[in-house]
């Protein structure tokens, strides 16, 4: 420990966390003697304090400040309890296990206050920690506002994951003129399961997360799960820019549109998807925009369904009105409007007209099964009809097949 004035801040890793020291300072007869902060990524953040004085000190504070996107500062304080005297050694552990955790890289800025009864008083310098992931050896590649860190799999891999991200912010760009505003950071951790172990009381089909308040997106990637992980890349980070050019304190967007654009970021629709797609046009089935504008259903093909018709009416939306209108939708919702006023004013239809001219949009695009029974002469129809039966049973088992692991995610968001 250092217990001299003016000493730098000394950082040092401790097994598998972090320990920090302050300067110490001293007014009167009050001196903080040593300040330190011990991480234990994911689950707590542990800080001492020892101070002496003259006079008994009878007021201890900790002040506390999380690093995020937020349109006010939120300075937490922590009264520390103790018995008053005048040598005291204090402690307190921020236990994520009770509020939740914070991202890998997160940064934590703190200071303590202390007082004493002859009414000295210690404000100790605003200290930065940072919350790092140290379980594993990171690498990292950046490349404009996108930095990636990981720690298996070789440069090339991390390339790759870096080509897609940057296609998808070029594939968003086109269709909404959205970009990244803040720096974006990508933890790739080795599977599902290194990436549960960041995660306080993670659900067992976590395969990524954007923290969207933080600007970090935390993935599973296994190596022979790199179509999935790229697919995954691209929606988080799409998820991530439209958080930023959106946010503010009034309201947020309807699912449709931020799982949408997210959908599109990944570019062409998946089989799986346009399956339960189709099925619901040619059921009569499909979910109505209003209902969509809430969280999806729990349940797997209306999950399903719903990616599949957020993707398909964003479509709708940048094919027939253009770019221009998406960002005056987005920017519409950045100051804070309902669904239905934004809709309006940038578009002049609400959620139900829109469902309305969608529905007809899908319904004349959506035939092709339809058109191949009606054309064939009628002796095929049979043959045909066999034919598409067994397309829709090998689709619908691959679907299945897929299901968790896609849902896996997709829950994930
Ligand atoms: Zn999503």
């Amino acid at each position: 420990m250092i217990r001299k004035a003016g000493a730098l801040a000394l950082v040092v890793s401790l097994f598998l966390g972090l320990w920090v020291t302050c300067p110490v300072q001293a007014w009167g007869g009050l001196r903080v003697l040593d300040s330190s902060v011990q991480a234990e990524f994911p689950s707590s953040l542990s800080f001492n304090l020892s101070a002496e004085s003259d006079a008994d000190i009878t007021d201890i504070r900790l002040h506390y400040i999380v690093d995020r996107v937020s349109f006010a500062t939120i300075t937490s304080e922590v009264y520390i309890e103790f018995m008053p005297g005048t040598e005291v050694d204090v402690a307190w552990a921020w236990d994520m296990r009770k509020t939740g955790g914070l991202p890998p890289g997160s940064g934590v800025d703190y200071w303590w206050t202390v007082e004493d009864a002859s009414g000295d008083r210690v404000e100790t310098a605003r200290t930065t920690v940072q919350f790092d992931d140290k379980r594993y050896s990171w690498r990292s590649l950046t490349e404009g506002e996108v930095t990636i860190y990981w720690y298996k799999g070789g440069l090339s891999f991390a390339h790759e994951l870096m080509a897609t991200a940057q296609e998808a912010l070029s594939r968003l760009n086109e269709d909404t003129g959205a970009y990244l505003e803040e720096p974006a950071e990508l933890y790739i951790y080795a599977d599902a399961q290194d990436l549960r172990g960041a995660m306080i009381y993670p659900q067992e089909w976590t395969g990524g997360v954007a923290f969207t308040q933080y600007g970090t997106i935390a993935i599973g990637i296994a190596p022979g799960n790199l179509e999935w992980g790229k697919r995954a890349v691209s929606h988080e980070l799409a998820h991530l820019v439209i958080h930023q050019m959106t946010s503010n304190p009034y309201s947020g967007l309807p699912t449709w549109l931020d799982e949408g654009l997210a959908m599109s970021a990944e570019g062409p629709l998946e089989l799986e998807f346009t399956y339960f797609l189709n099925e619901a046009i040619a059921e009569d089935s499909l979910i109505s925009v209003r209902s969509l504008a809430s969280p999806f259903s729990a349940y797997a093909g209306q999950s399903y369904l719903s990616y599949a018709q957020s993707y398909s009416l964003v479509e709708f939306l940048v094919d027939n009105y253009g770019q221009d209108k998406m960002l005056q939708l987005l920017n519409t919702f950045r100051q804070g409007s309902d669904y239905d006023g934004a809709l309006e004013k940038v578009y002049g239809f609400d959620m139900d007209g829109l469902d309305a001219l969608w529905r007809d949009y899908v319904t004349g695009h959506s035939g092709q099964l339809t058109v191949v029974t009606t054309v064939m002469p009628l002796r095929n129809i049979t043959k045909t009809l066999v034919a598409v039966v067994v397309v829709l049973a090998v689709v619908f088992l691959l679907a299945v097949g897929l299901l968790i692991e896609r849902w896996a995610w997709r829950r994930g968001r």
